[in-house]
């Protein structure tokens, strides 16, 4: 743990891009963190996917209409 870990304190190197999570290749400025588009996909499809992946529940509202079922 260093102060010097504060990005904005941290001077930008072009060679010090950290590697595209997905394939681990150099990452390109236009597509950071990712190296391109494609990568970038990739990690947005794992991430749709995991939301999808947790249970949602749905607000049915139901067929009755008010009043309906009082007599
Ligand atoms: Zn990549």
């Amino acid at each position: 743990m260093t102060q010097e870990d504060k990005p904005d304190a941290t001077p930008r190197k072009p060679q010090a891009a950290r590697p595209c999570p997905i394939c681990g290749k150099p990452a390109e400025q236009r597509w950071k963190p990712f190296c391109s588009k494609r990568c970038a996909d990739v990690d947005l499809n794992r991430w749709l996917s995991g939301a999808y992946a947790i249970p949602v529940v749905e607000d049915e509202e139901g067929p009755e209409e008010p009043g309906a079922g009082q007599a």
